[in-house]
């Protein structure tokens, strides 16, 4: 994330919703350690950063010497400490004795959980606060949107050069490597995730990590990629052949799973229930005999992180309802051990106006290096 942040992502907003839901709990404080809920509470990006919100919204903010700087330009309201132990000075020194405080228990590691258990042990209360930023950051701002937008369009541009050619006869590595470049000459400032690019038989490992196989003719391609803006990701795939169709199974699995994406693209609604829009798609593949090959989720939130609630999946509870403005993935795949697979994805802008693709590519099947 470049140190001039968009001025419109509103995180006074953010922090007054938090210090409702503080409210809401019966706490006097939240102490947010996760580094990415720093962020988006702050605008600050540190890997040694915590916060305390109180219910009005109040903000102080603990980093260490190397983001004490960032810290106060970002955020000049707010007290900030300047300590290496984040969370423990804030602890020691923005609470009272008493007070009741709100911790995110899933992002402490262990040692750090039973540290501050004992420094809170009869001073103050500590009481489980984990996803409730989360459930913030699921609903995004219409500036978030935008810039996932951005995101989603440099990376499908960046994809339309790579497919372009030459393909062929290139190994994974390098098709990888030249979209990536692409994706920082068009204006990313980073990756969203490490590339994948999956040929032939590698096609049926969903993550397969791109290897020294040269790209063959009658291959299908598959490629999972993104580009990152201002710490927001994007996420597409697309499944090629490569200058012919090779085997059979090729065409028929493309269009199965091309329709099960659709299917889940239109059950996508504010307040529709994220099993249901699982199941809207997998119910065309588990029907036409292939449920076992489809061996994941069908999409994932994206935002400040490429895998955020909610969570589109019938297996990961809990399950929960869109929100009134979501970005979410919709990615079903087909993986046969030994022949090959298909996945393709899209990230979506779930809003109140509808339902809009923010990585924007055709999805008839392409044949490409002909
Ligand atoms: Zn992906
Ligand atoms: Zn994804």
């Amino acid at each position: 994330m470049s140190t001039a942040a968009p001025l419109d992502l509103d995180y006074v907003s953010r922090r007054a919703l938090l210090g409702a839901e503080v409210v809401r709990r019966g706490l006097d404080a939240a102490l947010v350690t996760s580094a990415v809920n720093v962020t988006y509470l702050t605008g600050l990006v540190s890997s040694n950063a915590a916060c305390l919100v109180r219910p009005d919204g109040g903000l102080t903010l603990a980093t260490d010497a190397r983001y004490a700087q960032m810290a106060h330009a970002w955020c000049p309201e707010a007290e900030v400490f300047t300590e290496r132990h984040v969370a423990a000075a804030l602890l020691g020194r923005a609470v009272q004795p008493g007070e009741r405080v709100g911790v995110e228990r899933e992002h402490l590691t262990w040692a750090r959980g039973l540290a501050l258990a004992q420094q809170a042990e009869g001073v103050l209360e500590l009481v489980d606060l984990t996803g409730a930023v989360e459930s913030l950051r699921a609903v995004k701002e219409v500036a978030e949107v935008a810039l996932l937008a951005q995101a989603g369009e440099i990376s499908v541009r960046a994809l339309a050069v790579l497919l372009d050619g030459p393909v062929q006869g290139r190994t994974e590595r390098a098709l990888a490597r030249d979209l990536e470049a692409q994706m920082l000459l068009l204006g990313a400032d980073g990756l969203a995730f490490d590339t994948i690019v999956a040929s032939g038989p590698n096609g049926a490992v969903p993550h397969h990590a791109p290897g020294d196989r040269r790209v063959q003719r009658g291959d299908l391609l598959t490629i999972d990629f993104g580009a990152k803006v201002a710490g927001y990701h994007a996420d597409c795939t697309r499944t090629v052949a490569v200058g012919m169709l090779g085997s059979d199974w090729q065409e028929p699995i493309y269009h199965l799973v091309a329709a099960a994406q659709q299917a889940g693209i239109d059950a996508l609604a504010p307040g529709m229930s994220t099993e249901a829009v699982d199941a809207a798609a997998r119910t065309l593949i588990d029907d036409a005999g292939y449920g076992e090959s489809f061996v994941h989720g069908l999409g994932h939130g994206v935002g400040l992180e490429i895998h955020e609630p909610p969570w589109l999946s019938a297996a990961d509870p809990p399950a929960g309802t869109l929100g009134l403005r979501t970005t979410i993935t919709v990615e079903p795949g087909i993986y046969l051990p030994g022949e090959g697979g298909v996945r393709i994805e899209d990230t979506m802008d779930v809003g109140p106006a509808g339902v809009r693709v923010l990585t924007d590519m055709t999805k008839e099947l392409l044949i490409v290096d002909g």
